[in-house]
């Protein structure tokens, strides 16, 4: 059970604390190969986790060792990285080397099923709503005969960090660009004085939007414990985030085409279902 929670910073899940996940094993302050969805989730099906950025070794070495560790994930012996070549795809490797049964659900449009992150995927759908984890427990089946691998992304976590039964038009208004950038339109700037600084966030909502993206993992705490009671016993669980956020450090807002720290800063934890 893969469950990315999308766009969550390290520190937001630090503030959150959540109990019922700090119950899978401790959080671990890790790394993103990439800064936004799309190239991070490929990388993740890759089987290439958030990295522990670790000095003097050498990325071959790293991976290897990455590898090696599915062998308890998955429950088997001897698994190394030339077992998932040559596709390096662990949907590919789980269903037509272990048997798995292998499913996606996802929130957010930029991995539905029409792009290339759906291979050797069973089933793949995009959700009908971006903000809503709970509705995937209800879709949850396992059998008997064969194991399952599921990818779960989720988006209470995204922009605007909105729980389901909040009503949309109470959502934080980003008007403009996105209601935060102040004078981004050249028709807004001093002709006068084109190189003075200007105010780009209002921080009183950066902090805002922050608090929301703490409250949303709080909420997810909780429907973590009903997907947890849902998992067969010997379930492998790991929770992860494709990429940061940014709310104002620097003066960026959000991912994507940002170079900073907090954008490749990500929590990660994994443990048997406890
Ligand atoms: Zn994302």
């Amino acid at each position: 059970m893969f469950v990315v929670l999308d766009s969550l910073r390290y520190d937001s899940w630090l503030d959150a604390a959540p109990e019922t996940l700090a119950a899978l094993g401790p959080v671990e302050r890790r790394w993103s190969y990439a800064s936004w969805t799309a190239p991070s989730h490929y990388n993740l099906l890759m089987g290439l986790l958030p990295h522990s950025s670790p000095h003097e070794v050498y990325a071959s070495e790293y991976y290897k060792q990455d590898f090696i560790r599915y062998s308890e994930r998955l429950g088997i012996e001897g698994m190394e990285f030339s077992k998932v070549l040559p596709s390096i795809f662990l949907p590919t490797y789980l269903k037509h080397r272990l048997g798995y049964s292998t499913r996606a659900m996802v929130s957010m449009p930029v991995l539905n099923a029409h792009t290339v992150i759906n291979r050797d995927f069973d089933s793949y759908e995009l959700m009908p709503v971006h903000n809503d984890m709970a509705a995937m427990l209800d879709k949850l089946t396992f059998s008997d005969e064969r194991p399952s691998f599921y990818l779960l992304n989720v988006g209470e976590t995204h922009y605007p960090y909105a729980l389901p039964d909040e009503d949309p038009a109470r959502w934080p208004r980003i008007s403009g660009v996105h209601g935060v950038f102040k004078h981004l339109d050249p028709q807004d700037a001093d002709p006068g004085s084109p190189t003075e600084p200007r105010e780009f966030f209002d921080q009183a909502t950066l902090a805002e939007l922050r608090g929301r993206q703490v409250r949303a993992v709080e909420y997810l705490d909780g429907v973590f414990a009903r997907l947890f009671e849902a998992l067969p016993s010997d379930t492998w669980v790991i929770v992860t985030s494709d990429h940061g956020e940014l709310f104002g450090e620097d003066r960026y807002f959000g991912h994507g085409p940002v170079n900073h720290e907090k954008v490749f800063e990500v929590p990660f934890v994994e443990g048997m279902v406890p």
